[in-house]
């Protein structure tokens, strides 16, 4: 019996430890395409409901490898926030997201806000106030163009602390969402307490909508909530017309999906924009 239990101790160390290194190999090569510079945001285009108005986009992360082509965030992102990584990354994330106002300001492609997704880890950095303070004022952005998104665990974790981060973001001018909202542990409460300003609305609420009768009970449900606490609502994951035109009726504010358009490269949102006429 000793003798089976030492080899099966066995086979769960080398389990584990091949786990450990690749966990490894994949952190250092993070650091790496980090100082590479092979990170790159990608655009996706967000409308407003009521007139198909452009109103922005949000940044999301991709790794452009050099082997291995685009690599999209759920890949990296878990192990980015397990190591800390996240912390840097998401500090170029912003600052990247400023330049790119600034050029677009500059190409004068119109008002456009740009969200970024701001991390658990990020988000209990002391610094982050300053930090989104100087990229703002280096890219000589107006700070109501940016838009942070922060999730609902953040946001529960501790009270006063919670409180005084978002305060000191919220004076800074930028505009502050939740993040898939719905679901995480929702404490309605924090709502009103928090300087918040829009609602993002969870695809997977969205993907209910053309299916049944609750999927749209649910949606209005937090559209209305949002609206009696006079925050804006956001529907992310819109694929289809029939989803666009339930929100609508609902009196959701903008959308955001594949509906409308995929995130895409500096150079197609350019061209998107360009070419965008509200239908
Ligand atoms: P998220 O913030 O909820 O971003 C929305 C995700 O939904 C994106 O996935 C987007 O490509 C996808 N999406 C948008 N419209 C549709 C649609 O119509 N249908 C479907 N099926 N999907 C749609 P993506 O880009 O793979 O990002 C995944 C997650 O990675 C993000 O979820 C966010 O949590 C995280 N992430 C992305 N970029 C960053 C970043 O710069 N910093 C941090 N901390 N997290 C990021
Ligand atoms: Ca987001
Ligand atoms: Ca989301
Ligand atoms: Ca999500």
């Amino acid at each position: 019996v000793k003798r089976r239990t030492d080899e099966r101790l066995g086979f769960f160390d080398a389990a584990m430890s091949y786990a450990v290194t690749e966990r490894l190999t994949l952190e250092r090569s993070i650091k790496d395409a980090l100082k590479a510079g092979q990170f790159e945001l990608f655009y996706q285009p967000q409308v407003s409901l009521r007139d198909y108005e452009l109103v922005g986009a949000e940044a999301l992360i991709r790794w452009r490898h050099p082997e291995l082509g685009i690599i999209t965030p759920d890949k990296f992102i878990p192990v980015a926030e397990e190591s800390g990584l996240i912390v840097p990354m998401g500090q170029w994330v912003l600052r990247e997201a400023c330049r790119q106002m600034r050029v677009w300001n500059d190409m004068n492609l119109g008002r456009l806000r740009i969200g970024v997704n701001v991390s658990g880890r990020q988000f209990h950095e002391e610094g982050l106030p300053d930090m989104v303070a100087e990229a703002i004022a280096d890219a000589r952005i107006d700070p109501t163009h940016l838009d942070l998104e922060l999730t609902e665990s953040m946001l529960m974790a501790d009270g006063e602390g919670t409180l005084k981060m978002l305060r000191a973001l919220a004076k800074l001018g930028v505009t502050l969402s939740i993040d898939d909202f719905g679901t995480g542990y929702s404490s309605l409460a924090y709502l009103k307490r928090f300087p918040i300003n829009t609602v993002k609305i969870d695809r997977a609420f969205v993907k209910d909508l053309d299916q049944d009768e609750d999927g749209r009970v649910i949606a209005n449900a937090i559209i209305s909530l949002a609206h009696s606490l006079s925050l804006k609502t956001i529907a992310e994951g819109v694929e289809t017309e029939a989803q666009a035109s339930l929100l609508a009726r609902h009196g959701c504010d903008e959308i955001q999906g594949y509906m409308i358009g995929r995130p895409l490269t500096v150079a197609d949102f350019t061209a998107f924009v360009g070419s965008y006429t509200a239908q």
